[in-house]
């Protein structure tokens, strides 16, 4: 079980990327096959994939090195907490957690908006009421407005990530977007996130009679 770390005394959470994981996608290259182009690192070795044959980012790992930077996610604790539903806040497996003998998930998400089936996320569960508040703390995009759900299923859906061009390399965007799995962009996409669609839905910031508080 990972140990929760703090900075000057306030908890960092789990996914947060501290200074010393800085990511880093050099020695890339293209290769063509029969299927198409696909990137691959000219240097791969074991772990720069998942198990689909994803290419992942790079990035050290060194949780607790340098200060957190709080508007950072490290990719493989991101992705480790949507394979395996660990509290993105304490690492904790979530099925463990109080609230969740139905078996289901608690997400906290941008934004105040209304969530139905097949919403996507990169933000992984928590386990609670505690880590909840935790991440409110620690998140000013969630501080402005968010939405807090239990979810029955977390399904895997892609990735997010950065595409390059089979051509030049070049990046096509400078924000991650997201690539389903059965997308043939995947072979050219660098993955930063796990992408999982919500199922199930119980929305608990809305009152019983389904009006959203004000
Ligand atoms: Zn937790």
């Amino acid at each position: 079980m990972p140990q929760l770390l703090t900075d000057h005394d306030r908890p960092v959470p789990y996914i947060t990327a501290w200074t010393h994981e800085t990511p880093n996608s050099r020695s890339l290259e293209v290769r063509h096959a029969p299927k198409g182009p696909f990137l691959r690192y000219t240097d791969e070795g074991p772990g720069d994939r998942d198990w689909r044959g994803i290419l992942l980012i790079r990035q050290p790992l060194a949780r607790g090195k340098g200060r957190p930077d709080y508007e950072a996610v490290h990719a493989r604790r991101q992705m480790l907490c949507m394979r395996n539903m660990l509290c993105q806040v304490c690492g904790h497996p979530v099925e463990e957690a109080e609230g969740a003998e139905d078996g289901s998930f608690l997400f906290v998400l941008p934004g105040d908006r209304t969530i139905t089936d097949g919403y996507r996320t990169t933000s992984p569960p928590l386990c609670g009421d505690e880590c909840r508040r935790r991440s409110l703390t620690h998140c000013p995009h969630l501080r402005r407005a968010h939405t807090t759900v239990r979810a029955r299923y977390a399904l895997p859906w892609g990735v997010a990530g950065i595409v390059h061009d089979p051509h030049t390399l070049a990046e096509r965007s400078e924000a991650l977007v997201h690539v389903p799995h059965d997308d043939d962009l995947l072979a050219l996409t660098v993955a930063y996130r796990c992408v999982v669609a919500l199922a199930g839905i119980t929305d608990l910031t809305t009152t019983p009679d389904g009006h959203r508080p004000t």
